[in-house]
């Protein structure tokens, strides 16, 4: 930044040049022709509002602070000869160097990404999301000039800038408390013929104040000036007398702050536009609860489900918490008490009588009455949910993608929440191409005598529709949960059941698969060994086959066994498996393989989950099993082909192998075998 000073100033009218990054915005806000850049004045607006509400919480503390002036309110002004339109407001005002930090500029990184948008497009609209708002005043202004002195101070700053890469800043005197800016506006923004281009006509600020900046809690005033002929004492006209100018001051805006309003009353539109403005969320909401309650503790709420979260909604430290108002005066932000943790995602306030304006943190943490609101607000917000869900699929949905982690969370973190939140979870499923379920559609999409509800785990759906387990499901059209969230498995702990119905992982070892599997055909192998067998084509028929295979191969698994030694916890046959030869299961209780493998990635190492190798008598590698036991049950042979079947088992679980080399010289030494 280069400083010089302005000669013949007494040193001390400096001009400065903005950043490069701030060069660049101004260049465009003053080059570029936009549409809807009327969004200046919301702008000017919002950040008036904004100091009116930093120097009203000052004041809880330090009420001196508005002894000068209590009254706290905007008043714009328009002056018709000097082509001016100016924006006052006595709020917090800046110091001389809190102007030039704040205004000279640009603290906040996504202003780059906002210029970037709007090269690509002319759309402005979304200027004070990237914390840039001030600049929009350049849209409209050939010049614009900003007087303001901070709250305490004695000496005011003016600043005062073209727009064309520098500005000047100087001290000067005493001036009212508060910040005025005064723009010197260009040409094409008055006398235009078009009256929603005319930002000296008064009528056309009146309705961009209703249109934008309703919702502003404090009064919005302006002088409107009309020419009146003279009348004498008794009211009448003077024939042929002078005009003179009535002043009559308004104020624009209805001040009751919306969520006092009957919300009969209160369009989408106009939710949106405090939504927006209030909590800096430029996306749709998708529902709004508004309600106000009285009895033990009176107050109202305003809460907004937000269509997208915040990128740090999942972070540690995320301001969570919504705002506390009493009698319409704001209290604190991110009141943490007044919702559960899993409904971080909501924005909103509440305003009640019941507290008084300096009551502090400590204090609110033990407030019964503060628990008593809390308890409804969740209850108001997941019957919105609910509904949500019922009426508007889609967009649940999507919320859902945004915000189904933090409502997983509440179910993992503790039981009691099951029950409340259980029903409005999503998952992927294998009976759906797109979109998801919830447990109560699984439930009733079971076929007659399926109990359980099975789901697969992996780190997406492309992966887990490859897992051999899943092989029988598919055959029977058994319908599998999708969990490709890391959340997903723990969830089970406290989701162990829905509906009475257990979830099971398709991995584990002690399915309820008879009813399913029951009636799995008989290969060709099976019917020419036991042709002359009389078998039946029920279930009890098909397993009464399986145990025959068991007995038949029971000393082939036990020799498997006996040579993969401590890897395994059991060799056995697999009910599961339709093409594949191999896959792991693991044991009835204890850690899944997939949250051992999670659990090792947060350096939490777990006892491991026990490994039991299923294999699949119709498969050719069986047979090859099978034959080189009949040749040498202890022979290097059969011991490596067991190894390669069960590192074989690993890789497709995922789990990395304890000797990759070995593993590859076995599959190597086979290669020779086979083509030398
Ligand atoms: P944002 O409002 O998102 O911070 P702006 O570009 O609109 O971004 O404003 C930049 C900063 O300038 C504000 O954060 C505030 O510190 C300061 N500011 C702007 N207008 C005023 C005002 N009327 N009174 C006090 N400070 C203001
Ligand atoms: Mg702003």
């Amino acid at each position: 930044m280069s400083d010089k000073k302005a000669a013949g100033s007494k040193k001390t009218k400096e001009t400065r040049s903005f950043q490069a990054e701030t060069k660049e915005l101004l260049n465009l806000m003053v080059n570029s022709l936009y549409t809807h850049r009327e969004i200046f004045l919301r702008e000017l607006i919002s950040n008036a509002s904004d100091a009116l509400d930093k120097v009203n919480f000052q004041s809880l503390t330090k009420p001196k602070i508005l002894e000068e002036n209590a009254d706290l309110k905007i008043i714009l002004n328009v002056d018709k000869d000097k082509k001016t339109l100016s924006i006052y407001d006595n709020g917090i005002g800046m110091t001389y160097k809190e102007v030039i930090e704040n205004i000279g500029t640009i603290a906040r990184s996504g202003s780059k990404s906002f210029i970037e948008k709007l090269k690509a497009k002319d759309d402005v609209e979304l200027i004070g999301k990237f914390g840039v708002g001030f600049y929009s005043a350049f849209m409209v202004s050939d010049k614009v000039v900003l007087i303001s002195r901070a709250a305490g101070e004695k000496i005011g700053t003016r600043w005062e800038s073209t727009g064309d890469g520098s500005y000047t800043i100087e001290k000067i005197g005493s001036e009212p408390r508060g910040t005025r800016i005064t723009l010197q506006l260009r040409e094409n923004c008055y006398n235009t013929g078009d009256p929603a281009e005319d930002f000296l006509n008064q009528y056309t600020i009146q309705n961009l104040i209703k249109k934008y900046s309703d919702y502003i809690r404090y009064p919005i005033e302006m002088d409107f000036y009309r020419e009146e002929p003279e009348r004498d004492k008794d009211g009448k006209i003077i024939a042929g007398g002078k005009t003179e100018t009535i002043i009559d001051r308004k104020t624009l805006n209805s001040v009751t702050p919306i969520w006092e309003r009957n919300k009969k009353e209160i369009s989408r539109d106009e939710y949106f536009q405090f939504f927006k403005h209030h909590f800096h969320d430029w996306n749709e909401y998708a529902d709004v609860v508004h309600f106000k309650a009285e009895g033990n503790v009176e107050y109202t709420a305003l809460l907004f489900i937000p269509t997208r979260a915040s990128s740090d909604l999942y972070d540690k430290n995320f301001a969570r918490g919504i705002q506390l108002y009493s009698n319409h005066v704001f209290v604190m932000n991110d009141c943490r008490d007044l919702l559960p943790d899993h409904l971080r995602f909501v924005r909103g306030l509440i305003d009640s009588p019941d507290f008084s304006l300096n009551i502090s943190r400590e204090i609110l943490q033990h407030n019964r009455q503060l628990q008593i609101i809390g308890k409804n607000l969740e209850k108001k917000v997941l019957e919105s949910l609910k509904k949500l869900l019922k009426d508007n699929r889609k967009l649940y949905e999507e919320t859902w993608q945004e915000f189904g982690k933090a409502i997983k969370g509440g179910i993992y973190m503790e039981y009691k929440n099951k029950e409340k939140l259980e029903d409005l979870v999503l998952f992927y499923t294998s009976s759906k191409e797109e979109g998801m379920t919830t447990l109560r559609e699984y439930v009733e999409r079971m076929p007659a005598g399926q109990e359980e509800i099975y789901y697969a785990t992996g780190k997406d759906i492309e992966t887990i529709k490859r897992m051999p387990q899943l092989e029988v499901f598919r055959e029977k059209k058994i319908e599998i949960l999708y969990f490709v969230d890391k959340i997903d498995e723990f969830l089970t702990q406290n989701l162990d059941k829905y509906d009475d119905r257990k979830l099971k992982s398709v991995t584990r070892q002690d399915l309820k698969l008879e009813e399913i599997i029951g009636d799995k055909k008989e290969t060709a192998r099976d019917k020419k060994e036991s042709q002359k067998e009389e078998k039946g084509k029920d279930k009890a028929g098909a397993e009464d086959v399986f145990k025959k295979k068991e007995e038949k191969y029971k000393d082939v698994l036990a020799a498997i066994e006996n040579h993969l030694g401590e890897k395994v916890a059991e060799v056995r046959l697999s009910k599961r498996l339709t093409s594949s030869p191999v896959c792991l299961v693991t044991t009835g209780s204890g850690v899944t393989f997939n949250m051992e493998m999670l659990l090792q990635g947060v350096n939490q190492p777990s006892a491991p989950a026990r490994k039991i190798l299923e294999l699949n008598p119709d498969h050719k590698l069986f047979s090859v099993l099978e034959k080189l036991y009949k040749q040498d049950k202890d022979s290097a042979d059969l011991k490596n082909a067991s190894e390669i079947l069960f590192n074989q088992a690993c890789l497709i679980e995922g789990f990395e192998l304890d000797n990759p080399v070995e593993f590859s010289q076995h599959m190597g030494e086979l290669l020779v075998k086979a083509y030398e």
